[in-house]
């Protein structure tokens, strides 16, 4: 039921309109530069202020997520809603839904903000994952260590990211440890997976059902965060369109409108599992900005308006590499040194805090192959700290 003050017409969201975003960090950010370049007004909603959203938004809205009034008021301002943080409670997103379309649903977000959930659904659904079992008391988790064996990874059900929440067991003693120490939260524990690479698909899905990829996008992580990722992954084309349609079969089982990543193992021995879903614009696909003729953010602005999906064809291969907060321990980078390889872009989120682990930015490297393309830009990260100049005042 639509009860907004802003008229909702049924055909297209077209430029001049206003977009919710609930949320308020870089993909939020990167999302309203795309939607502002095509006419659109922005307005976003977190409990924070000066965020790397609001500085580029038209309308910054500091609210907790469970002010439902002020949902509401934010909602009814706005032609559509969309997301950028998939951890926004679902009374939130029914609150949204009474004033304006959220696109994606808000029943997609509760599914995937809660591994156990997403596995749950993925396993049903017949989709290969990474084998798992649910876990709430110490016989259930000696149970699932004796199935999986040493090494296991034990992680929360709920709010989990970046490696954030888990843990991996390599012995029952560690195991009961764990446990005691997250105390009576849901816990998922998983076997672990000897992985060749991981690989994601971000897929767009349309309100008329079209689709859209960025064929498959192969990822480094150090610490349990994204490093490095770049396409094309120097693949197999067998499995390339294996992830793609497994990717498209998640997005249209969801039902998706918007955006959605499908993140990968490739197992030593071929086989493709889903680690997990994000129902948004994804880290991996960063490069899709510099690279593409149309972005992940972009797709994701076309699709929750209802408008046709752009073609998302590679201009060159590209290489993208996590900027975190690490970088500036020995004082500000020196940017100018990144910005001597011509063929590097600098992307930087507004976050005045550099906090070891926290993302700040990105470089995207072109080149003629995803392997030159990778060893820039990580050439060009390292120069960022060769001169690094002391932090002022
Ligand atoms: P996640 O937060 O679940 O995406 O995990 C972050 C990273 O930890 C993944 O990208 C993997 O590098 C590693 N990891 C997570 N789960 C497993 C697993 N079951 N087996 C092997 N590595 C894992």
């Amino acid at each position: 039921m639509e009860t907004n003050s802003r008229k909702k017409s049924a055909g297209p969201i077209l430029p001049g309109a206003v977009i919710g975003v609930l949320g308020s960090g870089q993909l939020g950010r990167m999302f309203t530069i795309a939607a502002r370049r095509m006419g659109y007004r922005v307005h976003t909603f977190s409990p924070e202020t000066d965020t790397p959203t609001g500085q580029v938004a038209d309308v910054e809205i500091k609210a907790h997520y469970d002010d439902l009034n002020a949902v509401r008021g934010f909602a009814s301002a706005v032609d559509v809603v969309t997301f950028e943080f998939e951890n926004v409670p679902s009374a939130t997103a029914q609150a949204a839904a009474e004033c304006a379309p959220v696109r994606p649903d808000g029943a997609i977000l509760h599914t995937t903000q809660h591994r156990l959930r997403e596995k749950t659904f993925l396993a049903q659904h017949g989709f290969p994952v990474t084998p798992f079992k649910a876990i709430n008391t110490v016989e259930e988790l000696r149970a699932a260590v004796a199935e999986f064996g040493f090494p296991c990874v034990l992680k929360t059900a709920g709010f989990g990211y970046d490696g954030k929440g888990q843990a991996k067991l390599t012995s029952a003693e560690q195991a009961e440890t764990a446990l005691q120490a997250v105390g009576h939260q849901e816990m998922v524990l998983e076997a672990f997976v000897e992985f060749s690479c991981e690989l994601s698909v971000i897929g767009a899905r349309g309100v008329d059902g079209s689709f859209a990829h960025w064929g498959v996008i192969r990822n480094d992580h150090r610490n349990h965060i994204l490093d490095v990722s770049f396409a094309p992954p120097n693949l197999p084309p067998e499995v390339v369109q294996e992830a793609v349609d497994i990717a498209r079969a998640v997005l249209e089982t969801l039902g998706v409108v918007g955006v959605l990543c499908v993140e990968f193992f490739l197992t030593t021995s071929g086989k493709l599992l889903i680690n997990e879903l994000a129902p948004r614009p994804h880290n991996s696909g960063h490069l899709t900005f510099d690279a593409c003729v149309t972005s992940q953010f972009e797709q994701q602005l076309r699709a929750v308006c209802g408008l046709p999906l752009g073609a998302t064809a590679y201009l060159r291969p590209a290489a993208m590499a996590n900027l975190l907060g690490d970088l500036w321990q020995a004082g500000e980078p020196d940017w100018a040194a990144a910005c001597a390889f011509p063929e590097v872009k600098l992307h930087l989120y507004g976050k005045m805090t550099p906090k070891p682990g926290r993302k700040m930015g990105h470089l995207t490297a072109l080149a003629d192959t995803a392997d030159q393309a990778a060893r820039l830009v990580q050439d060009a990260r390292a120069a960022l700290q060769r001169t690094a100049l002391p932090t002022a005042g």
